[in-house]
């Protein structure tokens, strides 16, 4: 049972919003422009909002249905798009080389200004956050999101993604673990450079390189227990100039994937202990560095309850399932979960089979007729959290 709430107008002008984004995408921090676009629209509905967060893109808007009374729910959209050069062939496909929304996140933003305009017409029981956010995909815009105080008098948090691995008018809703830590890091191996032809006056980063790489995969088939996930990708390589020179210098770059604190911290200590003795053993120095973590996606049971309810109103009992195996993909969502519950569930967006890529590539795409279903949950979970959450408040 699906309850009517969007009609073609509500529609339409969502699908407009995401195809404007969807043309004019922009990377991480750098969402100037839509960002702008949010503003305009917010401004034609009405809500008030601060803008300027989060290093200058991000948007914190309020629809204070309860005069400063009442509980607070936040919803999070981000807003960037990703590295990739669009191949979709879409009428409104990218204008701009080398950025795409490749993630859906143009599509987030649409269904987060869909429910706003719903939301801000309704009788509600409290005060509701709508968070705009920027760089998702690098940078942990969530994290830039807390330092400007973002959750500021917020109890509780919902977030959806677009996921095309299930089809339109599926929602996934998960208690617990459903993304999975994520430690990204670089590696810098600095040997001595010499001729090809001799190399026992040299250190070859290459040969350290590569003695590295295979000796990082046993971490996770010799080191973890193997019910618990984990994986460790060297995604780039780079070493050496020509094919005569010992090259002096390798830089690696890469990332680790784990489900649980534990498996993440036998992780990360079996590659500094790896590095340890390849250096040694090599003699050659080896730089480990980590950068812009990522805890993992914990949904919280009660939000979890809340958010399947919204869920069953909008696709009743047959839509709403479970995404199985918590993925290891990360999502800076979960800096919000450390401060307040929270739940994060995915969309079903799947368009005709083989009619588009999966998520992060060239021909990504989704089924629009998705925001029907979205921005409808967006302001059930809303409405329905404050409801809940509002005999809580005031009782000390
Ligand atoms: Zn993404
Ligand atoms: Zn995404």
């Amino acid at each position: 049972m699906i309850v009517p709430l969007i009609d073609t107008d509500l529609f339409t002008w969502m699908r407009d919003i995401r195809r404007t984004l969807h043309r004019f995408p922009e990377l991480a921090y750098k969402e100037v422009e839509t960002s702008a676009l949010i503003a305009a629209e917010l401004d034609k509905l009405g809500i008030s909002f601060q803008q300027g967060l989060a290093g200058g893109t991000g948007i914190r808007a309020e629809i204070d249905g309860g005069n400063g009374q009442g509980p607070c729910v936040a919803l999070r959209a981000d807003m960037d798009g990703l590295p990739i050069t669009e191949e979709t062939g879409l009428p409104f496909s990218s204008i701009r080389p080398g950025v795409m929304h490749a993630c859906g996140h143009d599509g987030h933003v649409a269904m987060l200004l869909g429910a706003a305009a719903l939301l801000k017409n309704m009788d509600l029981t409290g005060k509701i956050v709508l968070l705009f956010q920027p760089g998702e995909e690098s940078g942990n815009g969530a994290a830039a999101m807390l330092e400007d105080h973002a959750l500021a008098g917020v109890d509780m948090i919902f977030s959806a993604h677009i996921d095309t691995h299930y089809p339109v008018g599926r929602i996934t809703v998960d208690e617990g673990l459903i993304c999975s830590y994520t430690d990204p890091f670089t590696i810098a191996i600095h040997g001595s450079g010499g001729h090809a032809a001799r190399p026992h006056e040299a250190v070859d980063s290459v040969v350290v390189a590569a003695n590295l790489v295979m000796n990082m995969q046993t971490l996770v088939s010799r080191r973890i227990n193997p019910t618990h996930a984990a994986v460790v990708t060297v995604g780039r390589l780079e070493a050496g100039t020509v094919h005569n020179v010992i090259a002096e210098h390798a830089l690696l770059e890469g990332t680790v994937r784990s489900a649980d604190r534990e498996t993440r911290e036998r992780i990360l200590s079996g590659l500094e202990r790896v590095i340890r003795g390849i250096a040694d053993m090599c003699n050659a120095e080896i730089q480990l560095k980590f950068f812009d973590g990522l805890p993992a996606v914990v949904n919280d049971p009660w939000a979890t309850v809340l958010a399947r309810n919204a869920a069953l109103t909008v696709v009743g009992e047959e839509g709403v399932i479970s995404q199985g195996a918590p993925s290891l993909g990360g999502e800076d969502f979960s800096f919000y979960q450390q401060l307040i519950p929270g739940c994060m569930v995915r969309f079903g967006g799947l368009k005709k089979k083989d009619a588009a890529g999966p998520a992060h590539s060239a021909r990504f795409d989704f089924d629009e007729e998705l925001f029907k279903h979205g921005t409808n949950w967006l302001v059930q979970v809303a409405r329905q959290s404050l409801e809940a959450l509002n005999p809580l408040k005031g009782v000390d």
